[in-house]
């Protein structure tokens, strides 16, 4: 259908207007910005940000000396992202994975057809969707659009979809509907999570500067109380 291809190009246009090109994924390399997909479940950025500062004073954004470093000590080290237990254990095993799959290489591991790797990725302990596509869209460069909590919130709230609309049906709405171009997948979620980190959160939305703010139909519903 024609109109939702230009309601959600509109969308775009106006989250761009507003904050500008996000020039995301932040992270200087490949590694970075797979460390970052993992460290950022469930916590803000801000976290993600010092985490991975103590990552490359310790010279640790490297493959094989992560692979090398004790689960206990990468723990200590990326400590300020939370639940960093857990996640230290996800990064371990995700980096022995790609030695087992990809011989430690990400070159070969990102030329991997795209389904191929995200099925792939999905087998491994502590990846979900979100991560699993971020890692794709971010690092390999592949044509997926990654959903994740704010995108499901803001398009709930605006009347796109249901509030307990899945990962997948999200996704496949994106697919169907947004220009099919990497780069727009790119800019259009950054977009998304600037929007709902700086104005539609979940409790008390600041829905009087949004740029959403007429496509709203939660903003409607309030506004008729
Ligand atoms: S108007 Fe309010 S509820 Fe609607 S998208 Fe904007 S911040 Fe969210």
């Amino acid at each position: 259908m024609d109109t939702y291809r230009e309601y959600l190009e509109n969308i775009y246009n106006l989250l761009l207007q507003h904050f500008g090109p996000r020039g995301w994924w932040p992270g200087d390399s490949q590694l970075e910005i797979i460390l970052g997909a993992v460290l950022t479940q469930a916590v803000a950025w801000k976290n993600v940000e010092k985490a991975i500062d103590n990552l490359k004073g310790a010279d640790l954004l490297n493959l094989t000396r992560l692979d090398a470093i004790k689960e206990d000590d990468l723990a200590d080290l990326i400590k300020p992202a939370l639940y960093h237990r857990q996640k230290a254990k996800k990064i371990k095993i995700l980096i022995t994975f790609i030695y087992s799959e990809y011989e430690g290489d990400l070159n070969v591991m990102f030329k991997s057809p795209l389904e191929e790797l995200r099925v792939k990725l999905l087998s491994v302990w502590g990846i979900g969707p979100e991560t699993a596509d971020s890692i794709l869209l971010y690092a390999g460069n592949y044509k997926i659009f990654v959903i994740d909590a704010y995108t499901l919130r803001i398009f709930y709230r605006l009347g796109l979809c249901k509030e307990d609309t899945a990962y997948s049906e999200m996704q496949d709405f994106m697919h169907k509907y947004v220009i099919p171009e990497v780069r727009i997948y790119n800019e259009y979620h950054a977009l998304l999570v600037a929007l709902g980190a700086n104005y539609c959160s979940k409790s008390r939305p600041r829905c009087n500067n949004c740029p959403l703010a007429k496509y709203c139909k939660y903003l409607s519903t309030l506004q008729e109380k």
